[in-house]
Parts: structure tokens; C-alpha cells; sequence
């Protein structure tokens, strides 16, 4: 009987350190055959709403960001069909760096491979959500990288902008006195690409597969994508919030949330 007592405590103790082993970041359902389970990995259409709720813990290597310290580019109106007049919504605010030669293109490393960064530009209003959001933030940038190699490939970053009251963000830096017309350019130097980001140390972020949120030339929103979207705000001020704003009226530069069959996984690094 004693014996009997004393292994049915230590089984419950065994139960109890096992449960520890398996704690998870908060927001974070534990891990469980349901998850992943409640969506697909395959590639849905973006943009979709990120709900906290039913991200599972990412256990694929994180994410690593590997951006020279101060890149000069342009920033331009960029234009895509239909060409000219005013502003469409596949038009976009872009900042395009320059890469000195013999430097080292600004870039991450995803799953082993190498992806360059190609543009930053701005969505108005922004694309995703989070389900805890009552309505959109006011801009969306999204940091587009393209897989070095002969297939492609794209990592997007993407970081929700609100308002700031605390002075020039680095985003205010992109968005100051944008070009006003399509196909306009102009020049913007000594860009602090790591600043776009939250800052180190905050750079938790949702994953999931997804799709371009424009069209190629063939009008078809490529997949897949490898979204990376962190979860915290970045800013930007008011008045270049509303110059944005202003270039494209009320329906903006934006693709609605799209409904997919199954929704993503959706994945909490
Ligand atoms: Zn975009």
C-alpha cells in the first residue's frame, strides 16, 4: 500500500515536470496534434488576418537580418500598369537601395537561404490585421526580398504603421515629400534599414505562406510567399501618414483580406 501511494506521487510528478517542459510563449497555443492543424501550409491568398489566438510556436530557425548600416537609393511613384495618369492601386511608395560596387547587397537568411532586399514601400491603408485590431492601421510597409538563385523566391517583412507623437521614425525619413507624380523619382540617402524594423530585442514576429498582394504583368499574384509579419507597431507622423493618404483617395493602395478555402497556419516566432 505504501509503495502503491508513493509511485502514484511519483507518477503525478513526472506529469507535472513533463507539462513544463512543453510551456510555450504566451499567445502561443501548446503544442498538440491539432497544431499545426487548423489551416494549411500551402500558400493562401494575402492578405489575411492574423489572429494571435491560434498561432502555434515556429520551430523552424529564426529569421536573420543581415542589412548594411546606411544605404543611400531612390524613392519613386512607382508605376505599373495601367501606366500614367493618376496614381492605381497597384501603384506604390517605393524605396529602392543602391548597393555600392563590391558591397554586399543588404539581406536575410531564411531556412538556409539567402534572400535580397529589393524595395521597402507602403500600403494605405494597410493590408493585414490583427484580429485584436478594431479596424487598420494607416500604413503597412512592406520590405520585399528575392531569393538569390535561379528560382523564385520572396521573404516579405512586413511591419503595421501607426501614428507617432515622438518624432521622425525612420519610415518619416522614406515618406517625406514623396514624389507626386507616377514614375517620379527622386533621391534619399544615409537610410537606416535596421530602423525600419522594431528594435532588436522586440522583433518577435507571425509567420505565415501566402501570395503577393500585386499583380505580375501576367495579372497574377505570385506564390508562394514567405510572410514575416512582426507584431510590433512600427510609426510614422500624421502629416506623412496623410500624404500618403492623399496620393491615392479614399480606396488607397491596398488588396482587400482575401478568403481562402482553409486558412493559413499561422506561426509565433
Ligand atoms: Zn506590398
Amino acid at each position: 500500500m505504501r509503495y502503491r501511494t508513493l509511485s502514484s506521487r511519483i507518477a503525478r510528478l513526472a506529469a507535472a515536470i513533463s507539462l513544463a517542459l512543453v510551456a510555450v510563449p504566451a499567445g502561443a497555443q501548446a503544442h498538440s496534434p491539432t497544431c499545426p492543424g487548423t489551416g494549411t501550409d500551402s500558400a493562401v491568398s494575402s492578405p489575411v488576418v492574423i489572429d494571435a489566438s491560434i498561432a502555434c510556436p515556429d520551430g523552424a530557425p529564426a529569421l536573420s537580418v543581415v542589412y548594411a548600416p546606411s544605404v543611400d537609393g531612390i524613392v519613386s511613384l512607382d508605376d505599373k500598369a495601367p501606366t500614367g495618369g493618376a496614381p492605381s492601386d497597384h501603384d506604390d511608395l517605393r524605396f529602392t537601395p543602391i548597393t555600392p560596387t563590391g558591397s554586399t547587397p543588404s539581406h536575410v537568411v531564411f531556412g538556409n537561404q539567402t534572400y535580397t532586399l529589393k524595395n521597402v514601400h507602403y500600403h494605405g491603408l494597410a493590408e493585414h490585421k490583427f484580429a485584436s485590431q478594431p479596424g487598420f492601421s494607416p500604413l503597412e510597409a512592406h520590405l520585399v526580398h528575392e531569393l538569390d538563385g535561379p528560382a523564385l523566391g520572396y521573404v516579405v517583412l512586413s511591419v503595421l504603421l501607426n501614428t507617432g507623437d515622438n518624432g521622425w521614425s525612420e519610415h518619416d525619413h522614406l515618406l517625406h515629400e514623396p514624389p507626386s507624380t507616377v514614375g517620379a523619382t527622386k533621391n534619399v540617402f544615409a537610410v537606416n534599414l535596421q530602423a525600419l524594423l522594431p528594435p532588436p530585442g522586440s522583433r518577435s514576429y507571425y509567420r505565415y505562406t501566402g501570395s503577393l498582394t500585386t499583380p505580375d504583368a501576367n495579372h497574377v499574384y505570385y506564390k508562394p510567399v514567405n510572410w514575416i509579419i512582426f507584431s510590433q507597431y512600427g510609426t510614422a507622423t500624421q502629416s506623412h501618414i496623410s500624404g500618403v493618404h492623399d496620393l491615392w483617395g479614399p480606396n488607397g493602395n491596398k488588396r482587400g483580406l482575401q478568403s481562402n478555402p482553409q486558412p493559413p497556419n499561422i506561426y509565433l516566432k
